[in-house]
């Protein structure tokens, strides 16, 4: 069978044309045909080769990790899953030291060693293959309903993730036993992660400004408008000027990748108020901040930074719940979000050239391709 892979010792991509099919090998494995996979910023740095690692023995990485999958055969022992069933599987798979509590209790997106595995990024091949075989445990089911953006899913479980954390930490103001009332959030970044994140704060109930360096012309600021939210481009105001129509910030959640910008937002996040950051920017070589400015009003506002990565089953079965609904509320901003269809053999394209929002690879080759 066929895959997409990165081959970091020559600094190659390609087509591997010769990958062994996989066979279900334990009772409660199931075997998937996937349908379709997202691309990403994180693919693009794999196959930049900055990052990324092939599982031990192979001199090459299957790429892929936002997959979409149907179940094609299960394990005598599994349960709740069938053939024909739509699955999203999650990245991440355990560390095996025995001392990891977080892999030990099932949340290897908390893993204490660093030693985990992840499905097309570390140690594992991804899911830009015609069949993946893996256990039942790791599927988040599907509703048929939201077949067509269930790609999404996945870069959606980062926004979750990072909004059950923060429903968590804001339980510490003494008046917010209940989810608070209608919390002023800013995201920051109109990509898939963003817009999907602007999304489900507003399912919340939050008010949400997207704050993004495309103009109010962009088909982002469409879809920001369709689902409620209000758009304001870099390009027009400074973060301040921003934040000077909305009040006190309860929330902001980054997901640009700018290392600058998200300290900036610390200027104008809200007394009581959390920053998440989401985005992997690397090293850029030091930048001068007043770190003693930066602390003192972090203090005096009472406000907390939350870094988060990766997703458990958790908030794959929110984002999937989310998703649902989106697709119920806002139909035309959801189909709106996946920008470019490209088959197996085309996957640099969307690796080398990010246009778009979320482009995708159709892994059935029967779909005709448009761009
Ligand atoms: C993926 C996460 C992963 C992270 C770091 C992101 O693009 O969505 O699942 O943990 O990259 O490898």
């Amino acid at each position: 069978m066929k895959g997409a892979a990165v081959f970091p010792g020559t600094r190659k991509l390609g087509i591997v044309h010769d990958l062994p099919e996989p066979q279900l090998e334990t009772a409660t494995g199931v075997k998937l045909r996937m349908l379709q996979v997202g691309v990403c910023a994180t693919d693009r740095e794999i196959a930049s080769f900055v990052f990324g690692t092939p599982p031990a023995g192979s001199n090459y990485l299957v790429l892929g990790h936002e997959g979409f999958a149907e179940v094609i055969e299960t394990g005598p022992e599994v349960r709740g899953l069938n053939p024909g069933d739509l699955v999203v599987p999650t990245v991440r798979r355990p560390c095996d030291d025995p001392a990891c509590t977080a892999c030990r209790h099932h949340r290897p997106d908390f893993c204490m060693t660093g030693l985990y595995h992840e499905h097309g990024i570390m140690h594992m091949h991804g899911f830009m293959t015609e069949f993946v075989v893996d256990e039942a445990r790791y599927m988040r089911p599907v509703p048929p309903s939201i077949r067509d953006a269930a790609v999404l899913v996945e870069p959606l479980t980062i926004a979750e993730k990072a909004f059950i954390q923060a429903d968590q930490i804001q339980l510490r103001l003494p008046w917010n036993k209940a989810p608070n009332q209608h919390p002023e959030a800013v995201v920051l970044g109109a990509g898939p992660v963003g817009l999907l994140g602007a999304m489900a704060l507003r399912l919340r109930g939050c008010r949400v400004t997207v704050y993004s360096r495309e103009r109010e012309t962009d088909p982002r600021a469409d879809i920001t408008r369709a689902i409620g939210a209000t758009w304001v481009s870099s390009q027009d105001k400074t973060p301040e000027q921003m934040a000077a129509s909305i009040g006190n910030i309860d929330l902001i959640y980054e997901a640009t990748g700018s290392a600058a910008l998200a300290f900036d937002m610390l200027n104008v996040l809200g007394r009581n108020g959390v920053l998440i950051l989401t985005g992997v920017p690397g090293a850029h070589g030091p930048q001068a901040i007043d770190i003693g400015a930066l602390i003192t009003n972090m203090t005096l506002k009472n406000q907390c930074l939350l870094a988060t990565v990766n997703a458990g089953n958790d908030a794959f079965d929110r984002a999937i719940a989310d998703l649902t609904e989106c697709c119920a509320r806002w139909p035309e901003a959801v189909r709106g979000l996946i920008t470019g269809r490209f088959t197996l053999e085309q996957f640099e394209n969307p690796i080398r050239n990010g246009a778009g929002i979320k482009n995708i690879i159709e892994m059935s080759n029967t779909i005709e391709m448009s761009q």
